[in-house]
């Protein structure tokens, strides 16, 4: 049974060890030799079932090299294979015939162009593209080694390539050639790849850590002729660096493929070892590239890149837990962002993701991050911005270090691993001994909160209160507001709360917000202050920088030209170029109905 509701979801009755495929490429369609070993969860003889494209021609099946005869099995109506039953530990074997999609149509299994005879044959298999392949259960749950064996026309394919390391390569007879990958860390059969045809490529070469040379090879279709792959080597040699540093997550094979593929259907897919970027997201058809482009080219890459380990070797459990991975993933593309460009132009980029992305196409509010229903993906990509925001938000309540130790130690528990949100959240929660239950419906729910906040400054008492209200959604939600008070003569006061113990103060604070309404009391402020709100975009709430935080003219001119936050800086000129403009188209029609009125005709003077 296809899985389409979160309450179907079943454990897999086997485990996988070895997958062996061997994929026989012709023009049109392809022959696959599937063989896996399988050892039963229960211990005993069971049905297995085998996911299967109802368009994949079954050649055969044999079970421990005996073939299976038509009542040892039944066809499904999807396409799917159950085999009635097969011993406790076997070797599975299952041929196929699979029909190539058609490239920029179809967007999963085996895809090549008819029109264009040069144009590489590639897959694609996130989410259920490898049951148009091969028989398999084809869910991310179920991970094996693969050993690819790729046969072809060697002028047709002259060049193969698959995920991990190539450990063989022979001409055959009749024009045939013959490639061996090995993928020695198991995978899910949705990172599975293959590319096959004319292509060229640019070689680079990273040392690790520990000292193992990783080869890089950024391959393109051999008919374009002018991709330029140089500030791509650099940005991905830079964020395999970075996440060394940084997280200290090496890149665990000796060799790394990526192939641009012009019209492909995403941005990029992160497959084991052979990433696929669209184009021009590696740098084809950017002739005189921009920031803009040179902004996509090292978001997309560093993004495919990172998932080599959240999304790869720590996969998800099923697709209704996709946001694990992708959110993660973007989470640590904005950081390397912010690392490798600027903390305050990060923090723009996904400030206009976000607050764009409010709403899907047909005005309602953009679903929940983590579904129910596998369909109901909605507007993907700007999930992953909120999905990463959402993680920022929590990284900002554990505190930065905290949360930084607790993604490592999730990611080496869960490592060759499947797991989900409720995994992340307990291994948080355990690690930071904070109670997250509150913060979880940032995950579950559409909306987010309408946020105002009402400051008063107490003359006498040298004191300000801060009220901040929260309302919109089913209950109140946890999020981290970061702020500053500056003086009007744009110093920084230091924030010391009514009750609070200690020396010094810092000129910002991440105040916790877990009710509708809660108040703040600031000590020491000797003048009239003004509030930096949100803060480097601190919670993904809804507020207007002047209404919302109570904010005047001279407060923006005030922030803009001392606020030690740059996000809020440039917040706070383009609130003052919106009012500019507006108080500008008012004073125009102002002037525009005085002319008009001057030209009337005066009446004439009573005779
Ligand atoms: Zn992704």
């Amino acid at each position: 049974m296809t899985v389409t509701r979160l309450s179907d979801y079943k454990p897999f009755t086997h485990d996988i060890g070895h997958v062996h495929l061997i994929v026989n490429l012709q023009k049109k369609c392809s022959i696959t030799q599937l063989r896996m070993e399988l050892a039963s969860c229960s211990g005993e003889s069971s049905p297995l079932l085998l996911n299967g494209d109802s368009n994949l021609a079954l050649i055969s099946i044999t079970v421990d090299s005996v073939p299976l005869g038509k009542d040892a099995f039944t066809r499904m109506e999807n396409g799917d294979l159950l085999l009635h039953s097969v011993p406790a530990r076997c070797v599975v074997d299952v041929v196929a015939k699979s029909a190539h999609g058609i490239h920029a149509k179809s967007k999963e299994g085996i895809l090549h162009s008819p029109k264009h005879p040069w144009f590489p044959t590639y897959t694609q298999c996130e989410r259920e593209g490898f049951r148009k392949i091969a028989f398999f259960p084809d869910r991310p749950d179920v991970s094996a080694i693969f050993d690819v064996t790729m046969v072809g026309n060697a002028e047709h394919f002259p060049i193969m390539l698959s995920n991990g390391e190539k450990t063989h390569e022979a001409v055959l007879k009749n024009g045939l050639k013959m490639v061996r990958w090995h993928d020695p860390v198991p995978k899910p059969s949705y990172l599975f790849a293959m590319v096959a045809g004319h292509l060229s490529k640019m070689e680079g070469e990273f040392t690790t850590k520990s000292g193992k040379k990783v080869t890089i090879g950024m391959w393109k279709p051999a008919h374009i002729h002018h991709a330029k792959y140089h500030y791509a080597m650099r940005k991905l040699k830079a964020a395999m660096r970075w996440d060394e540093d940084e997280n200290g997550l090496e890149y665990d094979l000796s060799t790394l493929n990526l192939v641009e593929i012009p019209g492909f259907c995403a941005g990029g897919m992160e497959n084991k070892g052979l990433i696929i970027m669209g184009a021009p997201y590696m740098g084809t058809g950017y002739d005189k590239p921009n920031p803009e482009s040179l902004s996509y080219i090292h978001s997309v890459l560093s993004h495919e890149f990172f998932h080599n380990w959240t999304g790869n070797r720590v996969t998800v459990t099923n697709w209704f837990e996709t946001m694990l991975k992708e959110s993660l993933t973007t989470y640590r593309d904005r950081q390397f962002y912010a690392y490798d460009k600027a903390h305050v132009l990060e923090r723009i980029y996904s400030y206009k993701n976000v607050t764009w992305s409010v709403t899907d196409d047909d005005g309602k509010p953009l679903k929940p991050n983590r579904y129910k229903n596998p369909n109901d993906v909605g507007n993907s990509y700007f999930k992953y911005c909120k999905g990463a925001e959402i993680i920022r938000m929590l990284g900002l309540l554990a505190g930065e270090e905290t949360f930084k130790e607790a993604l490592s130690s999730f990611l080496k528990k869960h490592d060759q691993s499947h797991t989900g949100i409720e995994d992340f959240m307990s291994h948080v929660e355990e690690k930071t001994g904070r109670n997250f239950t509150q913060f979880k419906s940032w995950f579950t729910e559409r909306k987010h909160p309408d946020v105002m906040v009402d400051g008063r400054w107490d003359e006498k008492a040298h004191t300000y209160t801060m009220t901040v209200s929260q309302s919109g959604t089913k209950s109140p939600r946890h999020f981290p507001m970061v702020m500053g008070l500056l003086s009007q003569d744009g110093k920084e006061f230091p924030l010391h709360l009514q009750g609070e113990t200690g020396k010094g103060a810092a000129i910002f604070r991440t105040l916790e917000i877990t009710k509708k309404k809660q108040i703040f009391v600031f000590e020491g402020i000797s003048s009239k202050p003004t509030l930096s709100p949100f803060r480097s975009f601190s919670a993904m709430v809804n507020t207007s920088f002047m209404a919302g935080a109570g904010l005047d003219i001279e407060d923006l001119k005030i922030l803009m030209a001392h606020d030690s936050d740059d996000f809020n800086r440039w917040r706070a000129a383009q609130t003052y170029i919106k009012i500019s403009s507006q108080l500008q188209r008012e004073e125009e029609v102002r002037l525009e109905k005085r002319k008009q009125e001057r030209l009337q005709p005066r009446p004439s003077a009573p005779t």
